[in-house]
């Protein structure tokens, strides 16, 4: 079973969204399961403190790099698991590295709160830093929320047996297509002709075609590197032969 194991100063915030609709199915049928850890549990004074004010000195606090790591070495190993942090200094979470996390055990994830996690704990248990997006939270616990329902969504059985999943925005490099659905007109827009027209073959065409638009429009990034790996992937170099 898919098992993500989270450390947090704030356990009961989970499994909070992730118990409700797709996910919080797979999680009561057992196709995945959720141990949201208290890193205060680790702590070893009486206060139960977790956070110091940050050496040289500056506003807010630092989670202790020996507090965390007992916690992280009180969860049971499991072979070949990803340990992450969430953090705005991490690699941008993509579709690809979400289908890869998928695709193994589950991570260990760390939330981060405060001004973040000592650096030393990072290095000593080789935690790779993830982030959701250039902005800053209060905290890991909603990046992590994010990472993991992109996650359980395509773990075998989530999504019943349509493709849905393949089509989508990044699984190929593009954004998606439009959507339609009933009614035939609303407020004086009416649905696409083709894609009432039962033409699978031109259907496929005009979506793919709005698709590589839309991403041209919106994502030129996207775009470029799509551009770059087909120039790669079509280069002689890389061809083989027979
Ligand atoms: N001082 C830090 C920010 C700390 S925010 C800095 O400037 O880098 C507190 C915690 O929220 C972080 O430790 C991290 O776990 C989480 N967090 C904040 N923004 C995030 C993001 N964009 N992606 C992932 N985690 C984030």
């Amino acid at each position: 079973m898919w098992r993500a194991t989270l450390l947090t100063l704030f356990p009961e915030m989970f499994p909070g969204p992730l118990g409700i609709s797709l996910a919080g199915r797979a999680l009561s049928s057992g196709i995945w399961a959720l141990d949201a850890r208290d890193i205060r549990d680790a702590a070893i004074d009486k206060h139960r403190s977790v956070d110091d004010t940050p050496a040289g000195g500056g506003p807010g606090m630092v989670l202790r790099a020996d507090i965390l790591a007992s916690a992280i070495d009180a969860v049971p190993r499991v072979p070949r698991q990803p340990r992450l942090l969430m953090s705005p200094r991490g690699r941008p979470l993509t579709q690809s590295r979400v289908a890869d996390l998928a695709a193994g055990p589950g991570p260990l994830i760390v939330c981060g709160r405060f001004e973040g996690v000592d650096q030393r704990v990072i290095e000593a248990r080789q935690l790779e830093e993830v982030s959701i997006g250039d902005y800053v939270l209060s905290g890991g616990e909603i990046a992590a929320m994010a990472l993991l329902d992109a996650c359980v969504r395509l773990l075998p059985g989530v999504m019943g047996k349509l493709s849905s999943g393949t089509d989508e925005s990044f699984s190929d490099g593009l954004l998606e297509y439009p959507q339609y659905t009933r009614p035939q007109a609303f407020e004086g827009r009416e649905i696409p002709d083709i894609l009432t027209s039962g033409n699978h073959a031109r259907i496929e065409a005009w979506r793919r075609a709005e698709a590589e638009a839309l991403t041209q429009a919106r994502r030129p990034d996207l775009w470029a590197a799509r551009t770059a790996e087909n120039d790669v992937s079509r280069s002689p170099k890389n061809t083989t032969k027979g």
